[in-house]
């Protein structure tokens, strides 16, 4: 258990635009909001209002257009996360941030248990460890027996649920989950939110969803508005 609740991931004045048939499209404007590690929260808005691309603005895997996004910790102060280069910012984001995708995004061609440990073989410190750690986890949501099935041989809600495995594998500070439900029925999406609560309280992570269900929403402590280009945080 960790007990650091002073790890933020934070953005500051950000604003993101893209470019869409010669026009430009602005999604948010100068937003500035802090998201605490422990903590849960829910974002909701229309289609369209932002949702994912605020989540891949958080996972480091887009960039502001203006501002920025900031992870600090109690022993990395804002001074020095500054002083990073780029290339060191993406590998400190990609060490402590995890994404599930809206959709599963598994590998076709891997099994099961290399789509739970594709960042231990991508960063090539596969050891007999972070094997076991991937069979604890299949364990743990019951499909330890598709460690070697591939991924279409598994249901949605199966496929989903490895998707959170392989984000929970390296044990991030913030778990970052786009629209987790969108193509489950009432069971599978029941799991999948018992899962990721599950692995918020025993890790302690940050865990920022993104939901049209209000059913999700209520589960979060904290509920997050996309609206107007802008993001309010309703303290529920
Ligand atoms: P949501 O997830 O809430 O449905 P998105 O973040 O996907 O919303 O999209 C917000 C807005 O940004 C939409 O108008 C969408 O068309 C636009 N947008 C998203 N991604 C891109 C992109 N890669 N290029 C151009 N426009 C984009
Ligand atoms: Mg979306």
């Amino acid at each position: 258990m960790r007990f650091s609740m002073h790890v933020l991931l934070s953005i500051i004045s950000l604003s993101k635009t893209y470019r869409q048939l010669g026009h430009i499209v602005e999604v948010f404007h100068d937003v500035s909001i802090e998201f605490q590690q422990g903590k849960s929260y829910a974002i909701m808005g229309a289609s369209g209002s932002g949702k994912s691309t605020l989540i891949h603005l958080l996972a480091g895997i887009d960039t502001p257009s203006a501002g920025y996004i900031r992870l600090t910790t109690e022993k990395l102060s804002c001074e020095k996360y500054e002083s990073f280069t780029p290339q060191k910012k993406a590998e400190f984001f990609q060490k402590n941030i995890s994404i599930v995708f809206q959709q599963a995004s598994l590998f076709a061609e891997l099994t099961v248990l290399e789509n739970v440990m594709l960042k231990a073989i991508l960063a090539g410190t596969v050891t007999e460890q972070s094997l076991q750690h991937a069979r604890n986890l299949l364990t743990e949501v019951n499909l330890l027996n598709k460690a070697d099935a591939y991924p279409a041989m598994l249901s949605g809600g199966q496929q989903q649920r490895v998707a959170i495995l392989r984000a929970i594998f390296i044990v991030p500070q913030f778990l970052l989950v786009d629209e987790p439900t969108g193509n489950l029925d009432d069971v599978s999406s029941q799991q999948v939110i018992d899962l990721l609560m599950h692995y918020q309280k025993k890790y302690n992570m940050g865990l920022i969803v993104s939901t049209h269900s209000k059913v999700i929403a209520d589960r979060m402590e904290e509920l997050c508005v996309v609206k107007d280009k802008k993001l309010d945080l309703i303290v529920v």
